[in-house]
């Protein structure tokens, strides 16, 4: 057995065996894989200034005086410390029953002494305050000794229950001392390593742990982040390769069916295609050609207009003979996307076109289902019921899912498997083919994310905007502004009136319910876009996060509930600026059907003004409409706030975007909208999107920290050690003859990816 999987209790005593397992570190590899939060020098005292009230810390601190104090209301006595960090002082307090219990502390704690200190600050009259810190003394040696401490950088741990820095240290230290180097399997094969400087693994994790000077950690973390990285990057080469062998059904854009198909569509369009369009497309219509499956990501902004492209692609395969899919996130999307695809066949096209999702009547169901399983040459739009068990395509060989971010790997695959065993039915023929397949997302993502998550596909980018479009105003108004909110409303009226529709998005759906807006999706929402979940422990992680824990206290206090749809929508019927506007309500909850008659109504302007929840958010087409007003805008994050920006400013007309939020919001939540209201260019909002947001919110919450076996890599830092390793992993799994082979000469790497592999590659899920 592979010496990191040995549980810790065969290690370590029984008493911190137990402790570790508390905190999550079940194994001698999860002990050593835990890093230190930060690194202390014993010259250095911890800055008191840095500190808050409720924060757990482990802090360097010297003592300038010890008092014994009598309890002056109840019985026993108590020991106030006074600590300083040389320019700053703060008290730590122990209570005794008697003088004689706190004898052991204040024999310790003399003046002058320097300890380090953990446990949680509290105030105490304005002043900070630990109580019953637990504590370690800096151990005295001789001059050597001392100047050496000096040098050495001493590891805080992150605190977990009962785990104080120095138990944890001294755990680590056992293994450390009773660990065979040779034990400890490395990842990168030699070569890499000495190449790209890094240490072996078992190096690596001793400099983490007991590291004799800064470089060493500094190396240490390198040597892990670039370890992740390759380890990521060789099971995505590896699947790559797995695959390499897969076919598609070749569709030749010139081919017969398809060049007349797409001749016609083309002439029909009811608008000339942009250059970035253009470039797409060729792109595509090549890839499609290919027997290769074509495996591409599509990123253009919101509304660059990526559904005509999907369209051409569809009837690419659909003239060669095939059938196509197309993907999307919710009910109301792949009705709208049917409509608008149908919207663009010339009368004369005979190009069908079904909808198929959890929402479909059971007879219509099953009339497009055999179609689908006789092969029938079509386009079937549809939700995740596409991948569900009972449906089944004779024929697929094209899938495109949009709005990627609502969809998993996982779930690409799923389709890809599902189709796999059916197309190409005769089983004469060489083997299964394997559909191709097309990422759409207007959610635009960063190039090392890009190669870390969709590390699988090839990436195409369409930059700005079909012509004719008037960038959409944006306003922040905080919600005391009371004149402000009334005008709002006179404004909605006023866009109505003028022939305009109005959308106004809540955050919830009830009022009492405690629902949130990523709880409202037909697919059971998102989550990736949520600031404000920050994690309590890894909001101690490090000082930038600290600053966003302050957002979340204030979160935390009292505060008047979420807007909400079932409560908005009686409000402004009857509110009196609105006297007379027809007006309806769409949430996740609305019967299918209702939903598409909602949205027709709201179409063409018999119902102008629609309350709604998120599930606006994504690909929602009604040009008419020229306002949208977010309640509760803090609650949404960047990416998301755009989508829903994103449903107005389709036409000629002036639109304007109106973001509502909460007075007193934290500086984090306040920069986010006002990033939001200074641009309407997408890739521009995602960069100042990841400036404001913690790793773990930008890969979604199946890939934060810990879940995503991420400890030491950064997607966002770490682009340069992405590539390397990226080319490294490359390199390994090329040569031998299959992608297998090349990996079992590597046996520790080769076990790690396939352990990857199998976890239903929970690390690569986009949520
Ligand atoms: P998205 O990329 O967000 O999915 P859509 O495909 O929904 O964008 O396109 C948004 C709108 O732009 C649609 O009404 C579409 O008909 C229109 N559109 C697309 N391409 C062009 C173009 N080249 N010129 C003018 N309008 C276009
Ligand atoms: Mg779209």
């Amino acid at each position: 057995m592979n010496v990191l999987d040995t549980p810790l209790n065969l290690r370590l005593p029984a008493a911190v065996a137990k402790k570790c397992r508390a905190a999550g570190l079940r194994t001698v590899g999860d002990l050593l894989h835990h890093a230190p939060r930060r690194y202390y020098h014993w010259g250095t005292l911890t800055a008191m200034r840095s500190l808050h009230p409720g924060e757990d810390v482990s802090i360097l601190a010297r003592v300038v005086s010890s008092t014994l104090i009598a309890n002056r209301n109840r019985a026993g006595v108590r020991l106030e410390v006074t600590l300083t960090d040389g320019f700053d002082q703060m008290t730590a307090t122990f209570f005794g029953a008697n003088q004689y219990k706190l004898i052991p502390h204040q024999r310790l704690l003399t003046p002058g002494s320097t300890h380090l200190f953990a446990g949680k600050i509290g105030a105490y009259r304005g002043r900070l305050q630990l109580t019953h810190p637990q504590f370690e003394e800096a151990i005295d040696g001789d001059e050597e000794a001392a100047r050496a401490r000096q040098e050495r950088p001493i590891p805080i741990y992150p605190l977990g229950k009962g785990l104080t820095p120095w138990v944890l240290s001294r755990a680590v230290g056992m293994i450390l001392d009773e660990l065979d180097d040779e034990q400890i399997p490395d990842l990168v094969p030699e070569e890499i390593r000495s190449e790209h400087d890094l240490l072996s693994r078992a190096q690596a994790l001793r400099q983490l742990h007991q590291p004799a000077r800064d470089e060493d950690y500094q190396a240490a973390k390198r040597t892990l982040a670039w370890q992740e990285a390759f380890v990521l990057q060789a099971a995505l080469a590896y699947r790559r390769r797995t695959q390499e062998g897969d076919e598609a059904p070749a569709c030749p854009a010139e081919g017969e069916g398809s060049r007349e198909l797409l001749a016609q569509l083309r002439a029909h369009l009811p608008f000339a295609l942009t250059p970035s369009q253009e470039d797409a497309w060729e792109q595509i219509r090549a890839d499609l050609g290919k027997r290769a499956p074509m495996m591409r990501l599509l990123q253009g902004d919101v509304g660059s207009g990526k559904t005509v492209i999907a369209l051409l692609a569809l009837a690419q395969v659909v003239g060669a003979g095939h059938q196509g899919a197309l993907m999307v996130p919710t009910e109301v999307l792949a009705e709208q996307h049917a409509v608008s695809l149908r919207a663009l066949l010339p009368p004369e096209c005979d190009l069908t076109i079904e909808v198929l999702t959890g929402a479909t009547a059971p007879r219509e169901r099953a009339r497009i289902q055999q179609a689908m399983s006789e092969g029938v040459p079509m386009i079937v739009v549809g939700t995740h019921a596409l991948i569900q068990d009972s449906v089944d395509f004779a024929d697929l060989a094209l899938v495109i899912v949009d709005e990627q971010h609502r969809f998993g790997v996982a779930q690409r695959d799923r389709l890809r498997e599902r189709s796999r065993q059916r197309v190409g039915g005769d089983a004469a023929t060489a083997g299964p083919l394997t559909p191709h397949q097309c990422v759409m997302t207007a959610t635009p993502i960063p190039r090392t994310i890009a190669m870390t998550v969709f590390g699988d596909l090839e990436e195409t980018r369409m930059m700005g905007l079909p012509p004719g479009r008037t960038p959409v105003a944006t306003h922040l108004v905080s919600a005391e502004n009371t004149p402000w909110l009334e005008r709002l409303w006179a404004r909605a009226r006023e866009e109505i009136d003028a022939g305009g529709r109005v959308y106004v998005v809540c955050p919830r759906i009830d009022a009492d319910a405690p629902g949130t807006a990523c709880a409202d999706g037909d697919i059971g929402g998102s989550g990736d876009e949520f600031v404000s979940n920050v994690d309590a422990e890894d909001a101690l992680f490090d000082s930038d996060a600290l600053e966003e824990g302050a957002g979340v206290a204030d979160a935390r206090a009292p505060q008047p509930p979420l807007a909400a749809v079932m409560e908005m929508a009686p409000m402004l019927g009857a509110h009196p600026a609105l006297t007379g506007v027809p007006l309806g309500t769409l949430t996740s909850r609305t019967p299918s059907e209702e939903k598409v008659a909602t949205l027709e109504a709201f179409a063409c302007g018999t119902v102008p003004l629609l309350v709604a929840t998120t599930v606006i958010e994504v690909g929602v087409n009604v040009p008419e409409a020229t306002m949208m007003i977010i309640l509760d805008a803090q609650q949404f994050g960047l990416s998301q706030l755009h989508q829903l920006r994103g449903r107005v400013g389709r036409s000629h007309t002036p639109s304007i975007c109106v973001a509502v939020h909460r007075a007193g919001l934290s500086p984090q939540s306040m920069a986010r909208l006002e990033a939001f209201a200074q641009t309407t260019d997408g890739f521009e909002l995602a960069r100042a999107d990841l400036k404001l947001r913690r790793e773990g919110d930008v890969l979604g919450a199946g890939q934060s920290g810990r879940a995503s076996g991420l400890r030491f890599l950064s997607v966002l830092r770490d682009e340069e050690i992405i590539s390397q390793a990226r080319a490294a992993a490359l390199a390994c799994l090329s040569g031998s003859s299959s992608a297998t082979e090349s990996l079992k000469r590597y046996p520790a790497l080769h076990r790690e990816v396939t352990v990857m592999l199998s976890d239903e590659a929970a690390w690569m899920e986009r949520v």
